[in-house]
């Protein structure tokens, strides 16, 4: 491959002072590198007239792991290469990805047990960047740790973890609700400082000591919280609270949608937004960052490592519902939903929620865009999310076809705020790379991964981002208008923290007496997978 030069284009790198401007793009062995450095160039491509954008960057998803493959398994009727349809092939969700400009990807819970096959079929997803949160929260080991304050020992079993199983970051999900859910009583705990029985902590301790880990390891990514009670009305005060357990430490709030809702769980007519409230907590604290995992009208799939929320929304819908647990560490849920914001009040609100949280933070660099895929709706749909926000007009007719009611309990209806470009640059590719520690992602600057978006302007953005002029990996030319030009695999990230050896006889111990598989089976081994690139923390 040789370099290449991307002429006349206007860019949009919201990294680098001085919005968008236009300026010619040298690409050479994967990066981008200074203009005329290099003497031999292969190919010109003229832009003039177009937009360039750093490839996007999606920070929560869903696309391996056993929760996908529940997902596939029980739901055969959805075809794995339907662009709209909630759950893809691993060849396809590159290919989909891809297709919309996206070349960075962050799976966003496995078990640690089950990180093997997550890595092979990372493996086996072409055209993306990738990496994968580890599930840490309702993890044994963790929860005797954290009660009896063994700090040390809690970082060295994190980082070993980290390199066992190949993972990114710590991820929580409902704290100590699935282990207090797995036990007997099938029931989920409610309020923070109710310790999980058996283990005598409580989510408040979880949340703080897991936080405070992460940047005592100095992880890039911080904790990625998903709070405890999600999707139930009332749920801004858990929300909050788990916000000030953090103590000041770093922490992400992932879908934060499904976390901001007023009402009272008592009576589910009171269902409303909370979103104002959040934010003016947020805006004050720079520890907190958020994802906003919206929802689209249509079909998705309920893909969870919260089994007991699966629960809940299985009696709710009557529909299929799958579950499972993963011994020590983490259970999940999986059944598919209807977003019908035309019809549902509740759906409606939940709606106008996401696009609240885009529109009403002040600071874009601490949100990233996205639908908690295959959560809120396929990653294909961004298109119509980001017209939505560039546009109070598309978000007026939508509103007008929703009940009438969505007005008096969310305040979208008054927001004008319309979304620049340099602003979706932000929250598809510069805050999502930033709040991940991915220094080459998310820029257009010399010595950035030459993964670049290349958008015609149009006033219809559903189309203009939906379909990339060309799409540009590692400087290689893989997508041109829509059709996929060349499929190189892409890497896959990891977090070297390192830790102290003297743990492993331990974790050793620990395990032979609770899991079901041998230790030494555990750590996925070098020579079954290519190399990750592994960054150190800081
Ligand atoms: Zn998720």
């Amino acid at each position: 491959m040789g370099a290449i030069v991307l002429k006349g284009a206007t860019l949009y790198d919201p990294s680098h002072e001085g919005g968008a401007q236009r300026r010619d793009l040298w690409i050479d062995r994967g990066k981008i590198v200074r203009p005329g450095s290099v003497k031999k160039v292969d190919r010109t491509f003229d832009l003039t007239g177009d937009i360039v954008m750093p490839g996007g960057v999606e920070m929560h998803c869903h696309i391996v792991g056993p929760k996908v493959n529940l997902g596939r398994r029980f739901f055969p009727e959805f075809d794995p290469d339907d662009r709209m349809g909630p759950i893809h092939g691993t060849r396809a969700t590159g290919r989909l990805f891809a297709g919309i400009g996206t070349t960075t990807a962050v799976d966003a819970a496995i078990p640690p047990l089950l990180a093997r096959h997550a890595h092979l079929e990372m493996t086996d997803t072409p055209l993306i960047d990738k990496a994968c949160y580890l599930l840490f929260d309702n993890n044994h080991f963790v929860l005797d740790a954290l009660r009896e304050n063994r700090l040390s020992e809690l970082d060295a079993y994190l980082g070993w973890t980290l390199s066992a199983a190949r993972g990114y970051g710590i991820k929580l999900v409902n704290p100590g609700g699935i282990e207090n859910w797995k036990q007997i009583s099938r029931k989920t705990l409610h309020e923070l400082e109710e310790p999980v029985p058996g283990f005598g902590v409580s989510p408040h301790t979880i949340v703080r000591g897991l936080a405070a880990a992460a940047d005592r390891l100095k992880l890039r990514h911080s904790v990625h919280i998903h709070c405890n009670n999600l999707g139930v009305p009332g749920n801004v005060q858990t929300t909050l609270s788990t916000m000030k357990a953090l103590d000041g430490a770093r922490g992400h709030f992932a879908h934060i949608q499904f976390h901001s809702y007023g009402g009272s769980p008592d009576d589910p007519t009171s269902f409303c937004s909370a979103v104002p409230q959040l934010i003016e907590y947020v805006r004050e604290h720079p520890n907190i960052s958020v994802d906003v995992g919206h929802i689209h009208p249509g079909r998705a799939l309920s893909m969870t490592g919260d089994a007991p929320f699966s629960q809940v929304l299985h009696q709710l819908t009557g529909g299929r519902w799958y579950a499972a647990d993963a011994e020590q560490e983490s259970s999940c849920g999986v059944l598919p939903i209807e977003y019908r914001p035309q019809k549902s009040l509740v759906h409606a609100v939940q709606w106008a929620i996401g696009l609240e949280w885009y529109l009403l933070m002040p600071d874009p660099w601490r949100l990233a865009m996205t639908s908690d895929h295959p959560n809120g709706g396929a990653f294909t749909r961004y298109p119509e999310m980001i017209e939505l926000l560039m546009s109070r007009d598309a978000r007026q007719e939508a509103m007008s076809r929703m009940p009438a009611d969505l007005k008096s309990r969310t305040h979208l209806a008054e927001i004008d705020r319309e979304y620049t470009l340099e602003e979706i640059a932000i929250i598809t590719r510069g805050a999502p790379a930033r709040l991940l520690g991915l220094d080459s992602k998310g820029h257009l600057g010399v010595g950035a991964d030459a993964d670049i978006a290349v958008y015609r302007p149009s006033s219809d953005h559903v189309r203009m981002f939906g379909e990339p002029r060309y799409v540009f990996k590692a400087g290689q030319l893989v997508a041109e208008n829509g059709v996929i030009r060349a499929e190189p695999l892409g890497q896959t990230f990891t977090m070297n923290t390192g830790f102290d050896d003297g743990v492993v006889p331990r974790i050793k111990d620990w395990f032979e007496k609770s899991y079901s598989i041998q230790f030494s089976h555990y750590s996925l081994r070098e020579e079954d997978f290519p190399p990750a690139v592994p960054l150190a923390g800081r």
